[in-house]
């Protein structure tokens, strides 16, 4: 079975997110989309207020799965059977982060494959960090996330 993981912060998941996973659909039998859990990093919403939001979208879809897991990536991928990774390009910047991340876990991961897909132009301007700029400044973030997600703005 071909299992693939997609690991992020998801703070929050973008209709960015929903698309990558979409477009991978054919290539997997299964995709487990996974929240990194990095006590060290700030997030602006809670582990599992983000959890259910990916729940909720992803419901829909047989063939993808929600879970969470602390630690090295790789290690997770080996014990949930995962042979692939999979992760976004939206430009350049990613590219050259990605890729060394990618060849660790080949690595760390005893072979594991990390597919990228290139960011569809009508989605690659959006990160779940710009969202979160969207949020506290107050604006509406709804054309990026989800229809299925509601985030109260904060007064
Ligand atoms: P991380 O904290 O690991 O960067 P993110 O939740 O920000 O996690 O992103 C997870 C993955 O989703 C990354 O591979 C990123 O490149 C990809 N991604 C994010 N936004 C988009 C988008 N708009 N189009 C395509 N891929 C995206």
């Amino acid at each position: 079975m071909k299992i693939a993981v997609f690991p992020g912060s998801f703070d929050p998941i973008t209709i960015g997110h929903v698309d990558l996973v979409r477009r991978a659909l054919p290539l997997f039998d299964k995709i487990i989309v996974a929240v990194g859990i990095n006590t060290t990093k700030k997030y602006l919403f809670p582990h599992e207020q983000r959890m259910e939001w990916l729940r909720q979208v992803f419901a829909q879809y047989p063939n993808v799965g929600v879970d969470a897991f602390s630690n090295l990536t790789a290690h997770y991928c080996q014990r949930i059977g995962a042979d692939f990774l999979l992760r976004g390009l939206r430009n350049a910047s990613d590219f050259d982060y990605e890729k060394t991340i990618s060849q660790l876990n080949h690595i760390v991961g005893g072979g594991i494959e990390t597919v990228f897909l290139i960011a569809q132009p009508e989605f690659s301007h959006i990160s779940s960090t710009i969202v979160r700029e969207i949020i506290i400044g107050g604006a509406d973030a709804s054309p990026f996330i989800p229809k299925e997600i509601e985030i109260r703005l904060k007064p």
